[in-house]
């Protein structure tokens, strides 16, 4: 059976709240979609802008059938939606991606284990669930390495550096008794991402590879394309584009990946939604990552990725959006503002793109 082509006037179900929803929600309305959030915060930069809004628990099952019954496809924009709430939605309308896709990238041990099924690289890495356990992961991996949360981590929450081994027992009681891994500390030259789209039919097109760097955890800027030699932006968007394709993604996959010295690709993160270093296609590529999303879950063609012009984007965290007069008497900057009220330290409040000369 052939799946049917969604088109102007269907409504894109969105679940989560954030910026991501609202710049997905901004790129349907371009396309003629209506889109209906589900997320839990009032006010959300999502909900400001989508044609409807439900403000429910992700295990509202009543809510979760309502949603259901007014949305023609489901989609997410957030990765830490429970699984439960696609397998709930999945019989009264298709969602995508699947839960399938969510079980494996929402534990970092189940994601590293499909990466090396692939053929890709990871930083070497152990299960851990007592201190007895990262004490001998210790002694297989060596030191400095950093211990994470199998789930729920982002932004560098949920992981500890572990430099000496006797920061074993401190880290462990930071995070212990979540189940964690310990990864290898990776001395990396560069952090790349590469987005990869899967459309319905199962035909893959991917973005450049571009560089990102990080302040306090949290990215800051990320430069499109990466500087990076041909032979190595190849090799990164052929494991992220096998990854996509062995997980049955329709939808976008952003890969993240240290670059070493002697270059080596190294897959870090998996995310099955647009990624914060996806934004500069907004103005730098010829269809928008949210565009891209909206396109692979209709079942709608596939735009072409293509650069238009070499991209800078820089975070605004924080303080950095109060700004904002600064960048709009910037002639050459973009700037993009989520509707969050409050600029806590450490929040994402928008962004801001240059295209440069080729
Ligand atoms: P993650 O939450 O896994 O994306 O990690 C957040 C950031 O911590 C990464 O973007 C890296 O800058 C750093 N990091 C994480 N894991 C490693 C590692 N194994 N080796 C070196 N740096 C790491």
């Amino acid at each position: 059976m052939t799946a049917k082509i969604l088109g102007p006037g269907a409504t894109v179900g969105i679940l989560g709240d954030g910026q991501l929803g609202r710049m997905l929600a901004l790129a349907a309305a371009r396309l003629g979609l209506r889109t209906h959030v589900f997320g839990q915060e009032v006010d959300s930069p999502a909900s400001q802008v989508a044609t409807a809004a439900t403000r429910a628990a992700y295990d509202d099952l009543a809510a979760l059938d309502r949603f259901a019954a007014a949305v023609d496809v489901v989609t997410l924009e957030f990765e830490n939606i429970p699984t439960a709430t696609l397998d709930h939605l999945a019989p009264q309308v298709p969602t995508r991606p699947g839960a399938h896709v969510l079980r494996v990238t929402q534990d970092r041990l189940l994601e590293k284990d499909f990466v090396t099924a692939t053929g890709g690289t990871t930083a070497g890495y152990r299960a851990v669930d007592s201190l007895a356990d990262l004490e001998s992961a210790i002694d297989a991996l060596g030191l400095p390495a950093v211990l994470k949360t199998r789930r729920f981590g982002y932004d560098g929450k949920g992981q500890v550096k572990i430099s000496a081994r006797d920061e074993a027992g401190a880290a462990w009681a930071r995070l212990g008794p979540a189940p964690c891994i310990l990864e290898a500390w990776v001395p990396f030259e560069r952090e790349l991402s590469v987005i990869v789209a899967r459309g319905v039919d199962g035909a893959i097109t991917s973005y450049v590879p571009v560089e990102n760097r990080h302040e306090h955890h949290i990215l800051a800027v990320t430069l499109a394309p990466a500087g990076i030699p041909q032979d190595v932006a190849a090799a990164a968007t052929a494991i992220a584009e096998a990854i996509t394709a062995r997980l049955d993604v329709t939808g976008l996959l952003a890969v993240e990946m240290f670059l070493t010295a002697d270059g080596r690709v190294i897959v870090n993160e998996l995310a099955p939604r647009t990624h914060n270093s996806g934004h500069w296609t907004i103005e730098g590529a010829a269809t928008s990552q949210f565009e891209q999303q909206l396109r692979a879950v209709c079942g709608m063609p596939l735009g072409s990725p293509a650069v238009i012009a070499p991209a800078e984007m820089r975070n605004l965290i924080g303080d950095a959006a109060h700004d904002w007069p600064k960048y709009l008497a910037d002639p050459r900057a973009k700037l993009h503002l989520y509707g969050k009220a409050e600029a806590r330290p450490g929040r994402k409040m928008g962004h801001v793109t240059w295209l440069k000369d080729r």
